[in-house]
């Protein structure tokens, strides 16, 4: 097995960011002070788990860079002491040994630029900041880089249910991919993974799609002129964050259309690394909307792609077609 260090303290890193997120989530609807409207709890959330993940991983892994969202300049602002302190005490709950300028140097470690040489991480902290708020999906998603490609992603989800057929059963999945070697599935509680695969579908009219809850983020009206191109009928899903990657390399889903909603907007490579490796290893494919590969070696956006399209394999061909037919000004 490859890179068996960086898988092992990989996914630790995330179950401690996914316990320090599900920590801060329980005191937002205990603690009725804390508005839905308060954007505090998950820049709480956003700060710690990425103290957590960036101390964890440089504790073994001292000279990789990481590309991760979040930087401590808000949390050194003196207006902002007291956040400064949750967010330290949250982290100390995972980390007891940490002081708080190693967890502000951590947090800062997330600078990297990325890059098409050598190796960096990358780290989203909290995607789906606003499902994590709505009690809906979100998850902490981490992917090692090597020279412009994508190695490893792990992407924990502590809201998704183990079992689609049973979603009051357990919560918590973790996803896991190396390059090469398969993906998997496990629970938050569990030592191995289970291997996952998409579902085999060769009609695009039985298919069923995801997409973003935000019509900010991906155009909700292009992704239904193209179901309905398609012959799709079922309504779509509509979940937060790398998630989606997440059922559609399960087979609960087997479309993923993000359709941008404005010419300018750049995907950031920590939105997609973990989730694409996922669903890569799983049997499907992910491009962009010209059906060109996710290029992760231009920094810390995908300056060279727009909109994203996933599928289970079989079906991106007629997906593509579809996707291109009917998108013709978006603006
Ligand atoms: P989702 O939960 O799939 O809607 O994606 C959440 C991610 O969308 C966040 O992490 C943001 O980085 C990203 N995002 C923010 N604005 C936009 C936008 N205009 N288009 C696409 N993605 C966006
Ligand atoms: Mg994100």
């Amino acid at each position: 097995m490859t890179f068996e260090l960086e898988r092992r303290v990989g996914i630790e890193s995330v179950l401690k960011a996914c316990r320090l997120c599900e920590t801060v989530r329980a005191s937002l609807l205990s603690d009725e002070t804390i508005g839905k409207d308060d954007g505090s709890p998950v820049t709480v959330a956003d700060f710690g788990a990425q103290a957590v993940v960036s101390y964890h991983l440089a504790a073994t892994f001292p000279d990789d860079p990481l590309v991760a969202e979040e930087d401590s300049h808000l949390l050194c602002q003196g207006e902002n002491a007291w956040l400064k302190e949750v967010v330290t005490n949250h982290v100390k709950r995972i980390s007891p040994d940490l002081v708080d300028h190693e967890i502000l140097d951590a947090i800062d470690r997330g600078s990297g630029e990325g890059g098409p040489s050598g190796r960096f991480w990358t780290l989203d902290p909290i995607d789906g900041t606003k499902g994590f708020l709505r009690g809906g999906q979100y998850a902490v998603a981490l992917a090692l880089v090597e020279d412009g490609l994508v190695v490893l992603g792990v992407l924990g989800c502590p809201n998704l249910p183990l079992d689609s057929s049973g979603p009051n059963g357990h919560r918590g999945c973790l996803f896991v991919a190396v390059r090469g070697e398969g993906s998997a599935m496990q629970g938050f509680k569990d030592s191995v993974g289970q291997r996952i695969e998409v579902k085999k579908l060769i009609h695009p009219s039985q298919a069923l799609f995801c997409e973003s809850v935000e019509s900010s983020h991906s155009s909700h009206d292009h992704s239904a002129r193209i179901a309905q191109v398609l012959g799709i009928d079922k309504p779509p899903v509509r979940m937060d964050s790398q998630c989606k990657y997440g059922i559609v390399a399960r087979g609960d889903a087997t479309i993923y259309l993000r359709l941008p909603t404005r010419e300018s907007y750049m995907e950031t490579i920590w939105d997609h690394a973990a989730g694409s490796i996922i669903v890569e290893q799983a049997g499907g494919k992910v491009t962009d909307m010209d059906g060109k590969p996710l290029d992760f070696s231009l920094g810390r956006r995908l300056t060279k792609n727009r909109g994203i399209v996933v599928t289970n394999g079989e079906l991106h061909e007629p997906v593509l077609r579809a996707v291109q037919g009917r998108i013709q000004n978006l603006g």
